[in-house]
């Protein structure tokens, strides 16, 4: 048996843009994207006896195919022709479920990096990310890491010059949201305020934290039902108030970052949050995966 443990970062999206509803049902999307360093650990029992299935812990997370990191290990074993059977892939959560911050996509892709380790596997990141594709929309860019534009359905990647250093406060808010929902009234209603994704590219190509911090930017916020969008604004709010150079909901929610130059303040909008919410992060934002790193 081999065995070997991975990091699955988070993601946060500094820019979350809908261009058109396609054909095909799906949105052409147009996202900043950036990993963080509050991640799950996967750790990988190649040879385990039991065929490949996971475990968290969590009764509310599926252990057969369900599970994203098992359909993960599927994929990759169909990609490679693998011969090997039985796999355990034993996940601590530490990403809130449901949270626009990629927790399943993650363990995902930390499977493949993993496997792609244990197996000696030639695959190249990008051929590696492919094989995410078929498993979600954020795969692929999990598999990467780091400060990526992302187009498509997500699959369509460009590495970006990474965020300047900072620290990213994270706070869920105990509400979830249907992330189908909030595509069908984008569908809509088509709010017209839109994220300055090439100014925020080029903020980043500047490496001008304010300039990045000033264009972070979520269309899915403006078609948030009533409640729960007073209470998005709220949390940025008291982000912003703390001290934060700007602050915007990940994904589809419901999860509030905001970035932050200053170390103290940012500890300081923890606390504040965390008296009124259980899930707040202090993170950085973390580069890519690096040729060889896992
Ligand atoms: P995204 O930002 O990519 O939209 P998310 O943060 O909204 O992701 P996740 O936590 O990644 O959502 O996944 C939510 C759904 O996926 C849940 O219904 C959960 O049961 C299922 N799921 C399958 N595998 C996993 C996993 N390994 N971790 C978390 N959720 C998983």
């Amino acid at each position: 048996m081999i065995s070997r443990s991975f990091q699955a970062p988070a993601k946060i999206n500094l820019s979350l843009d809908i261009l058109r509803r396609r054909e095909d049902g799906y949105h052409e999307l147009c996202m900043v994207m950036q990993s963080v360093s509050l991640c799950d650990t996967v750790r990988l029992d190649l040879g385990s006896p039991g065929g490949i299935r996971a475990e968290s812990g969590l009764r509310f997370l599926p252990n057969d195919k369900n599970n994203l990191a098992v359909a993960a290990a599927l994929a990759f074993r169909q990609a490679t022709g693998g011969q090997w059977r039985d796999l355990l892939i034993s996940i601590q959560k530490r990403i809130p479920v449901c949270a626009g911050t990629a927790g399943g996509s993650s363990d995902a892709a930390a499977v493949l990096r993993g496997l792609r380790a244990l197996t000696d596997s030639a695959l190249s990141p990008e051929a590696l990310a492919k094989i995410g594709e078929a498993v979600g929309s954020d795969v692929p860019y999990c598999v990467l890491g780091g400060t990526a534009l992302a187009q498509g359905r997500g699959e369509r990647l460009q590495p970006l010059p990474p965020l300047p250093p900072c620290w990213v406060v994270l706070c869920k808010p105990a509400f979830s949201i249907s992330t189908p929902a909030l595509f069908r009234s984008w569908d809509s209603c088509k709010p017209r305020l839109r994220p300055d994704t090439k100014g925020l590219i080029a903020g980043l190509e500047a490496g001008d934290l304010v300039a990045v911090a000033r264009r972070i930017f979520n269309v899915f916020e403006a078609v948030l039902p009533p409640r729960q969008r007073r209470e998005i604004e709220s949390i940025k709010t008291a982000l912003i108030r703390e001290g934060a150079l700007g602050a915007a909901m990940s994904g589809s929610g419901p999860t509030v970052f905001g970035l932050f130059d200053r170390e103290a303040e940012a500890k300081q909008a923890v606390q504040v949050l965390r008296e009124s919410y259980a899930e707040v992060f202090l993170t950085r934002p973390l580069a890519d995966f690096s040729p060889g790193e896992v």
